[in-house]
């Protein structure tokens, strides 16, 4: 089918077409693959008298008494009691001041919602009033187009597509998997006729994007090839562990003891280097910088933000200098003329390490002999970034390294290109993070624990869950939280609130308050990422801690406890059996396993990797077996690459890999 633009829907006009435009969206055929990211279950409702707290429900309910407002700061409550008979409960909304009026007593409506405890009893906590009965998709939310208009949306793109797009995954393999055809699968991929239709569909859509990303990445595939080899002996890295300020662990040696017997044969390395957030990367790395200069070529290291590459940079300085090698810095804020100076240090190898963002990977600079490439925080760049690093030498050695544990059977998929060493292993001395499931009612107790964390010059992170589009609330959790803390529960602490719609200067003032020590508590979104480091933050606290994955809670727990004091971390939330698991255990491997066995692989990477392969199939619960036949899938298609099926996978790849890797990158 030719593409056609999304202006030729109706309801799109020009301003809509702009903010589908800016959520990468630009034709029929990208809403169409525009996949929810959930759906609510209109079809069945639970009887008020089931409820539990930390979960989302559908109800059909009469409103059974009286709306009450009330003003709280910035805030507008709108709360009533309503019954299905089974049971009565509050229902409250932030900020939709009109809801008063609609909420006549005995009107019945259809809510779905989420269930929290408040004040020893049970409430539903910014509905949404539903019309429409059935499985309801639940888009991400694109800025300027509400969610009932984005569903409109997605339905006249798919009566565009109907039967004009034909199915291109040859039919052998549907056969062989039983798959279903690709117009089933998007219809009932948004709009599903039954669980069983959906779960039809999502294992076609899952398959053949898995089966795509595999056969890509597989095609850009360095290893193997030849490239630069790096001589090298087992002296050098004894050599190199001498000069570094502490003992390395078991785990570090290992791995760079992997990595040099890669860079000594003919063939380029391409590694990747997973180790939980704290386990020491950067010597590993800056070790394979030492092996590959001292072997006389060139490093380079890229890493996803400024800050992250000034302070590698600084580590360089530190580390690598003593050692008689030569770093210099390549960021895109530098001026032109310092742009030009580092271009020229980089052309004649007077630098012999290159540290930056992805201006390193910019044109115009040329490298004299690049023989190793590192990139920092693999998770935030695009696959289509990381091959072009290795593009500016001659099949240099390439190095990933990541801090978001993998389990191998999803690691196979993602990274089929690489092979995995893994740091397991902590420094000595780290006192890990306590971990404790505070429930509702346990909640006043917690803050006097917070408050004498505080006066003992401790500092106190507070993070609350972004809004779903399904909740349709106008103010933010963070900000109920905010003026909770300020005006009842601890008003005596200095508390600062930075959230993703704050312009930057503004998140930037915050922050560098509360870096400063002169702000006691910060209360958040999850925005607050890389670059935050606050040794003397020691306590953090979840809020509704169940709406988040068990992996991107460890990540953020691993901002707390990188001082010397006694780290704590509180998850707000009903206890159950994944908050326990988090709550014993600091393994990154085992939470990463488990939550993509509870939650699917989407979580894994939180909320900010939306857009990207992974998020796409998110909701496919954990299914390794599935991930396993696509890679089998994907070898045998290779290895018989001239057969008219691979042919058809390989075209359809290359088109994906384009469309989709481009804009992969999140940064
Ligand atoms: P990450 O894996 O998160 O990138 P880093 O490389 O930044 O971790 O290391 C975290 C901290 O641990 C740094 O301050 C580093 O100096 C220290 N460190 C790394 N390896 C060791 C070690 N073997 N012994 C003691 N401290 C170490
Ligand atoms: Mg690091």
């Amino acid at each position: 089918m030719e593409d056609v633009s999304l202006s030729t829907i109706r309801g799109i006009g020009p301003a809509r077409l702009k903010a589908f435009e800016a959520a990468g969206i630009r034709s029929v055929r990208d809403l169409v693959m525009f996949l929810p990211r959930d759906y609510r279950d209109l079809s069945a409702f639970t009887p008020l008298c089931e409820l539990r707290p930390g979960e989302a429900y559908s109800v059909h309910v009469r409103v059974a008494g009286e709306v009450s407002q009330r003003r709280a700061r910035k805030l507008v409550i709108t709360k009533v009691y309503v019954t299905d008979g089974s049971e009565t409960m509050a229902v409250v909304w932030y900020n939709q001041p009109w809801l008063k009026d609609q909420l006549t007593r005995d009107r019945e409506l259809m809510l779905y919602g989420r269930c929290e405890a408040r004040g020893g009893s049970l409430q539903l906590s910014s509905p949404t009033i539903e019309q429409e009965t059935g499985l309801i998709p639940v888009y991400r939310s694109i800025s300027g187009v509400p969610p009932k208009a984005v569903r409109q949306s997605v339905e006249a793109a798919l009566k565009v597509c109907e039967g004009q797009w034909p199915d291109e995954l040859p039919e052998s393999i549907r056969r062989r998997y039983g798959l279903c055809e690709r117009n089933f699968a998007m219809r009932n991929a948004h709009f599903p006729d039954s669980r069983e239709a959906l779960e039809t569909a999502r294992r076609r859509i899952a398959f053949e994007e898995l089966l795509l990303y595999q056969v890509a990445i597989s095609l850009c595939r360095h290893s193997g090839e030849p490239g630069v080899q790096i001589a090298s002996s087992d002296a050098d890295l004894a050599e190199y562990w001498s000069k570094m300020p502490f003992p390395p662990t078991g785990a570090q040696r290992r791995v760079l003891q992997e990595i040099a017997n890669d860079m000594r044969t003919p063939n380029a390395m391409a590694r990747m280097v997973q180790g939980d957030v704290g386990s020491g990367k950067t010597a590993v790395a800056f070790g394979a910088i030492y092996l590959a200069v001292r072997g006389g070529y060139q490093a380079a290291l890229m890493a996803p933000t400024e800050v992250l590459a000034r302070q590698h940079y600084e580590g360089a300085k530190a580390m690598l200098e003593p050692l008689g090698m030569k770093a210099g810095l390549l960021v895109g804020s530098l001026t032109q003329k310092q742009h030009r100076i580092a271009h020229e240090a980089i052309a004649s190898g007077e630098w012999d390490v290159v540290i930056g963002t992805h201006a390193l990977i910019t044109e115009g600079v040329e490298y004299k002999n690049l023989g190793l490439t590192v990139t920092d925080e693999q998770h935030r760049f695009g696959v289509r970034q990381r091959t072009e690093l290795s593009r500016k030498g001659a099949a240099p050695n390439v190095l990933v390294m990541s801090a978001t544990p993998i389990p191998r059977t999803l690691s196979l998929i993602l990274y089929g290109d690489l092979d995995i060493s893994i740091i397991d292993e902590l420094p000595p001395g780290r006192k890990g993070v306590k971990t404790r499931i505070v429930p509702e009612d346990r909640r006043q107790g917690m803050y006097g624990f917070l408050r004498s964390e505080v006066q003992k010059g401790r500092q106190v992170y507070v993070v609350c869950p972004l809004v779903e589009e399904s909740e349709a609330v106008d103010a933010l959790p963070a900000e109920v939280v905010y003026e909770n803390l300020r005006t009842r529960d601890l008003p005596d602490l200095r508390i600062e609130l930075v959230h993703g719609r704050m312009k930057a200067a503004d998140k930037d003032a915050v922050l560098e308050k509360f870096r400063k020590g002169e702000a006691d508590v910060l209360v958040s979104t999850t925005v607050i990422e890389v670059g935050v480091n606050v040794p003397n933050a020691s306590v953090m606290v979840v809020e509704n801690a169940e709406r988040f994955g068990l992996a991107q809670l460890h990540q953020l727990r691993g901002r707390v406890g990188r001082g010397s004091d006694e780290a704590w971390c509180f998850l707000m939330a009903e206890p159950n059996e994944r908050l326990k698991f988090l709550a014993s255990t600091t393994d990154g491997f085992r939470i990463a396993q488990k939550d993509m066995e509870l939650r699917g692989p989407g979580d894994l990477f939180g909320t900010r990797q939306s857009g990207s392969i992974v998020c796409g199939v998110g909701t496919l619960a954990g299914d390794t077996q599935l991930l396993k036949l696509v890679h089998d899938e994907a070898r045998s298609l290779l290895r018989d690459r001239d057969s008219a099926d691979a042919q058809a996978v390989i075209r359809m790849a290359e088109e994906a890999y384009v469309q989709k890797f481009r804009d992969a990158a999140i940064n």
